[in-house]
């Protein structure tokens, strides 16, 4: 490593004796000496504890979408503090808010907010049992929804011999109710007939089918038009209700998100992230006679739903978003940028592709896109694995994960394109040499 974290590194030390891990997440434990600790974040840039500084990419995992510290929502965020704050009752400002949604997201007739994406889903995934008075629902493999029990489940695709049937689907965290097994399905992305196959065999039981249609969590794998709307069609044969999950897309690939961009529309739907700017605020929206389950005995609240000030930043953030050329500015540098790296990367004759959408693409090491999960963990990703840590210490702050995508925000400029793709050359040069050195040629047998 170049760069220094001496203070990062101390801060971890001293922070694990308080936090498990040293983090209030487990996301952000990259390790003893590898874990950073942000200082302050500024545009498109952030400055670690030991000032480095850095153009950021992963912007939060997503939220981010104009900027760190945006004057225009944070101004907003302050006026949002004169409200008061909560006080276990609405605000006229809820309704705006809500009514924005709905017209730029025609699925969204009828809003709920909440405060993260994780309880965004929960909450749909009730409505779907409480609708279809069934408790079982599918997941689409290697997707990711939230740190609540009835998603953290995976299909275990590395020990998996296709000759064996299905893989086994385990549980991703200890602590999860083993019971809840058996209300999980997961099924593979693009394989309608996969999904036919299952519902036919369990439809009586599956009240919610979860997707998110480019895959925010796993390269941005992205799922075909075909594919949505003959899912779209399974859904409306076996009664179960269609929830898409926006967290990551909503407010961000177009204004009405993912829906928008391959013309399909769920029954419900959930937003978090892009909506507030990094301020803490989500949704869940849809059909009315879904939505409306919750005067119908589904509960749905939260003493901290719709804080003042994370409400203002939405209200800001989606007006920035909904009435100013930022989503086209924002697709425009991510596809100049994936062109500059292609270059890059050809002028290597090194084989590749970009999954998703110039917002939040992935980077993948092979001729084509992977069309699901299976594919992705198929492919190879070392090379991503030795360039990502050479990025951190040339300034470019992506996910050491390659299942995460680049963010790009409103704030990427062209002094940002630049160093990047300065940065990008060097790194892929290095990773190169690594992986060809006669060490690695040995560690490889
Ligand atoms: N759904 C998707 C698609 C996500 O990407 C995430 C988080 O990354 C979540 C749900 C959970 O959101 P949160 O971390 O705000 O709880």
């Amino acid at each position: 490593m170049r760069r220094s974290l001496e203070r990062s590194n101390a801060q971890y030390r001293k922070a694990s004796a308080r936090l498990p891990m040293g983090v209030s997440s487990n996301f952000r434990y990259w390790g003893a000496k590898k874990t950073l600790y942000a200082d302050h974040g500024r545009g498109a840039r952030l400055w670690d504890l030991d000032g480095n500084e850095y153009i950021d990419y992963r912007l939060g995992y997503g939220p981010c979408i104009l900027g760190y510290a945006d004057p225009r929502v944070d101004e907003a965020a302050r006026q949002g503090i004169t409200v008061g704050g909560v006080f276990a009752l609405s605000t006229e400002l809820e309704y705006e808010v809500a009514s924005r949604i709905s017209r730029m997201v025609p699925a969204a007739e009828m809003v709920r907010f909440s405060n993260s994406g994780t309880e965004a889903v929960m909450a749909a995934l009730r409505l779907a049992r409480a609708y279809t008075r069934k408790d079982s629902h599918v997941i689409v493999e290697g997707g990711y929804h939230g740190v609540f029990d009835s998603v953290l489940w995976y299909t275990n695709i590395e020990d998996w011999d296709e000759a064996d049937g299905e893989p086994q689907v385990e549980v991703d965290s200890k602590g999860v109710p083993k019971l809840l097994r058996k209300l999980t399905h997961f099924t593979p992305l693009n394989d309608a007939n996969h999904l036919e196959d299952l519902l036919r065999r369990h439809g009586n039981e599956i009240g919610a089918f979860l997707i998110e249609p480019i895959m925010g969590n796993c390269c941005s794998i992205t799922a075909t038009r075909e594919y949505l709307l003959a899912a779209r069609e399974l859904c409306e044969k076996y009664n179960v209700i269609m929830i898409v999950d926006e967290v990551k897309t909503g407010f961000r690939v177009a204004r009405g998100g993912v829906q928008e961009l391959m013309g399909f529309k769920s029954d419900l739907c959930t937003f978090a992230k892009a909506m507030g700017n990094g301020y803490p605020i989500s949704a869940v929206a849809g059909r009315k006679d879904i939505m409306m389950q919750v005067a119908n005995g589904v509960t749905h609240g939260g003493t901290y739903t719709c804080h003042s000030v994370a409400l203002a930043a939405a209200n800001k953030t989606l007006e920035i978003l909904d009435e100013t050329p930022a989503l086209e500015t924002i697709a425009k540098y991510g596809d100049e940028l994936n062109a500059g790296r292609s270059r890059i990367l050809n002028d290597h004759g090194i084989d590749h592709c970009f999954t998703g959408h110039g917002s939040m693409s992935g980077l993948f090491f092979s001729e084509s896109a992977p069309t699901n999960y299976r594919d992705w963990l198929n492919s190879d990703y070392t090379f991503y694995d030795t360039m990502a840590p050479r990025l951190h210490d040339y300034g470019i702050l992506c996910e050491p994960d390659s299942r995460e995508p680049w963010f790009i925000c409103e704030a990427h400029d062209q002094a940002c394109m630049q160093q990047t793709l300065t940065a990008f050359e060097k790194a892929v040069g290095e990773a190169l040499e690594e992986l060809n050195s006669p060490k690695a040629a040995q560690a490889a047998g």
